[in-house]
């Protein structure tokens, strides 16, 4: 059972939204302000216009000015409605000579007339072309330049406002990738998922041929840092086809349309560039379920821009050669619509890496650093269960520097010592790598489960014990998989299910004689199965048959709404008392179950220690070779 697996936003993620929040509220201001700006800009700049255009020509007195003219200096006059410009003789040049303010003088025309000089009049107001660029066009760009920068800085804000519709800046495309399987290390099963899409995206032509069902769009599921993104760009450069990505926050954007807009460039340019990946970051930022909105409003934009990311990728076919990659941590809070049939069909797990893949990840990353011949990366993969591969590559980096700092020209196993520190500090507390009393309490815990689901008639085979930690406060996990789909659970079955979950606790009890905090999900499960056993599959002695309704009120402010009862108070007391009941029956039995087989509680935690994960076939055999 996958009991400690929580819910809930990536531990880490909160830390760097502050910095951005606060750039958020600083450039929202400036966008309050931006009218008034932008005016000061444009009156400003014409002013200066004024200036720098008067600047150019001498300015003189009006009876100056007149002196030029019958001194014959000027050959042409432009009159101006409120101004006179002298041009030299075209002999010397035919340039501006001076200028003056007009004055209203009856006898200027005469005058001009007599001197041979010819004159014409600018119509008013005609500022040209350079004026226009220097007071209008020049205030507007500078303006636009900031707000550019300032957009940036605060992730997006205002640049919709500027490009409204277009994603420049927004899709990475990276063309070929250059990157092959071979860069990614360990995720052994996540590589051999994917190797199906690389295949298609080589041979589309045999896949149409055929009819087979074509992925469309692959869904990648994982904590942060474990190589999703890596992933993505392998599968692209395996099968020598473009990639283009980008991260779902920031199709989300402030005015409704935008993000659709940009669904809709991201396909166009895709199927432009076909056969390529499109790798969807932080899918969920788009993909929230539409029903968990809450309770005042939605949010429009969001839902406008995944009902285009579905006819998107309802839109194209096997022939188009566009596969969709996207990746997650929190598939749950997915929209239903997005794992249909046709759409994000497939999903690949992404784990953090075992002991093994650790130490592979460590390896590879450690291929371009020149290490002591005495450093053992196996210990320090064994020093960093919980770490994602991105921080193992930090840890490499980070014992690199620390040994150039030391002036050192070799990296020693002292130095990883310290990055291991350093990086696990850097941690928060639920992602911390666990003490060596703990990894064993989780590991007997975990055997517990798998042991007992493995005496259980009718329990859902073991499929995979781990004790890496999967980030927010998972220490460890059993994972069960029906070996078919089933809606029928016998009264059997349900209470196998409890002993399951009720063994966990039960190897604590047996091996240690304490019990821990671990299995606090595992007992509200039980503890689930066993009322709903009473209430609502008619399964007690004193309510045979019998269903006692009970609904959730409405759900308001995720209080998950109050349990509302249409039954007796007594009959709530005897539903208590007999869940209990059912529960303490079942411990006593699993406690004695475990207890017949302590070699093998000792054996798989002890294998379970040693290499962190074991899968359906090792289980199989642990249990099967002392079993028999
Ligand atoms: P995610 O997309 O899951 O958050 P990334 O793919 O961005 O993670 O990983 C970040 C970096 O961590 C990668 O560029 C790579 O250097 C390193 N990394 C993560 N997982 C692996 C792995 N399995 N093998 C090698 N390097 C890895
Ligand atoms: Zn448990």
């Amino acid at each position: 059972m996958s009991d400690e697996v929580q819910r809930g936003p990536v531990p880490g993620s909160s830390d760097s939204n502050q910095d951005n929040d606060q750039w958020r509220r600083i450039s929202a201001r400036l966008v309050r302000w931006l009218p008034l700006i932008l005016i000061g800009l444009i009156v400003g700049g014409q002013l200066l216009l004024g200036a720098f255009a008067g600047s150019q020509v001498p300015t003189v007195d009006y009876s100056q000015f007149k002196a030029e003219i019958e001194a014959g200096r000027l050959s042409r006059v432009e009159i101006g409605t409120d101004y006179l410009v002298g041009y030299a003789p075209d002999s010397s040049g035919g340039g501006a000579l001076y200028r003056t303010a007009r004055v209203d003088d009856p006898a200027f025309v005469p005058l001009l007339e007599s001197q041979g000089v010819s004159f014409y009049a600018v119509p008013p107001q005609s500022p040209g072309i350079l004026s226009s660029i220097i007071g209008w066009i020049f205030p507007i760009a500078i303006m636009l330049f900031l707000f550019r920068r300032l957009s940036r800085a605060a992730g997006g804000i205002g640049q919709d406002v500027l490009s409204i519709g277009k994603n420049r800046s927004k899709v990475v495309a990276e063309g070929e990738t250059g990157v092959t399987f071979k860069d990614v290390a360990g995720a052994d099963e996540a590589k051999a998922e994917l190797e199906e899409v690389v295949d298609f995206l080589k041979n589309p032509a045999r896949y149409a041929e055929i009819g087979g069902k074509i992925p469309k769009g692959v869904l990648l599921v994982g904590a942060p840092g474990t190589g999703k993104t890596l992933l993505a760009r392998a599968v692209a450069g395996e099968a020598g086809v473009s990639f283009m990505r980008l991260s779902g926050s920031e199709f989300v954007e402030m005015f409704v349309g935008v993000g659709a807009s940009r669904v809709r460039d991201l396909f166009k340019q895709a199927r432009a560039s076909s056969p390529s990946i499109v790798f969807i970051d932080e899918l969920d930022a788009i993909g929230k379920s539409r029903a968990g909105g809450g309770v005042v409003g939605g949010n429009d934009e969001r839902e406008q821009t995944l009902n285009q990311l579905l006819v998107e990728m309802d839109g194209f076919d096997a022939r188009t050669g566009v596969i969709v990659i996207a990746a997650t941590n929190r598939p749950e809070v997915l929209d239903p619509a997005l794992l249909r049939p046709g759409r994000f069909d497939r999903q690949v797990l992404v784990d953090k890496p075992d002991l093994k893949g650790r130490e592979e990840v460590l390896a590879l990353h450690a291929e371009n650093v020149k290490l002591d011949p005495n450093v053992d990366l196996s210990r320090v993969a064994r020093a960093t269960a919980g770490l994602a591969g991105a921080d193992l590559a930090n840890i490499v980096n980070e014992a690199a520097l620390l040994a150039v700092r030391a002036d050192r020209r070799l990296v020693r196993q002292e130095d990883f010592s310290e990055a291991i520190e350093k990086s696990i500090a850097g941690l928060s507390r639920k992602n911390r790598v666990l003490e060596e009393g703990e990894r064993r309490i989780v590991a007997y815990h975990e055997t517990g489960h798998a042991l007992m689901a493995h005496f259980s008639p009718g329990a859902d085979p073991v499929e995979k014990i781990s004790i890496v930690p999967r980030g927010m406060g998972a220490l460890g996990y059993t994972l069960q998989l029906p070996s078919e789909e089933r809606f029928l659970r016998t009264k059997n079955e349900l209470l196998g299910q409890i002993d399951v979950l009720l063994a966990g606790r039960a190897a604590e009890e047996i091996i240690f004689g304490d019990i821990s905090t671990g299995a606090g999900n595992d007992l509200t499960r039980a503890a689930e199965i066993a009322r709903r056993m009473i209430t609502d599959y008619g399964m007690s002695d004193r309510f045979r048959n019998v269903y006692l309704p009970s609904r959730r009120g409405p759900s308001f402010l995720d209080d998950g709404g109050a349990v509302q009862r249409e039954y007796a108070e007594s009959t709530q007391t005897y539903v208590d008392e007999e869940t209990a009941r059912i529960i303490e029956e079942r411990y006593e039995h699993v406690i004695a179950t475990l207890r017949e087989h302590t070699d093998l509680l000792e054996s798989v935690t002890a294998e379970l220690l040693k290499i962190e994960v074991i899968d359906r076939d090792r289980f199989a055999e642990l249990v099967g070779a002392q079993a028999a």
